[in-house]
């Protein structure tokens, strides 16, 4: 029974293996550990119901989508950089699109949940619930798309 249990933990985490073996050599961020209710107070009604309930955006070319700044995004839960504006390209899918993660920030979780096997990303420090990555991203760079909640993240313009 236990090696039955080993077998189905050990399938689940191989498929993302990928992912996490990148991060395992990034540098390790200090982790932010509040309760549910401290968040509750932290954050807006929708910040908390995209970041910690795993919610969605709906597709929109407001909010960051068609935003070109230069300057880094942020987590919105605990301000951790997560994503430079140089990674960031349009992808026409409604979300905010990136090809890659400031290293080490961003952490990836098999979600299994609506019918789906994606690959959800969260925020390495608070495990904010960012969005999911796909490899459908521009072949010229990684491959990949990080495409994440407007709601999930902040833009701190970069000074001159
Ligand atoms: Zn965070």
């Amino acid at each position: 029974m236990k090696h039955l249990f080993l077998i189905v933990f050990l399938s689940i985490f191989s498929v993302s293996t990928n992912y996490s073996q990148q991060n395992s050599e990034k540098k390790m961020v200090k982790k932010v550990i509040k309760t549910d209710e401290e968040w509750k107070a932290a954050l807006t009604p929708e910040q908390y119901y995209i970041l910690r309930q795993k919610g969605t955006d709906r597709p929109s070319e407001a909010g960051y989508t068609s935003h070109f700044e230069k300057g880094t995004y942020h987590c919105a839960a605990c301000d951790l950089q997560l994503f430079e504006s140089n990674s960031k390209f349009e992808s026409h899918c409604g979300w905010p699109s990136f090809d890659d993660a400031i290293d080490g920030t961003v952490e990836y979780v098999l979600d299994k949940t609506h019918g789906m096997v994606r690959t959800e990303i969260i925020c390495a420090a608070c495990d904010g619930h960012l969005g999911h990555i796909f490899n459908d991203g521009p072949k010229e760079t990684t491959g990949e798309r990080y495409c994440v909640n407007t709601t999930s993240i902040k833009f701190v313009k970069a000074e001159k």
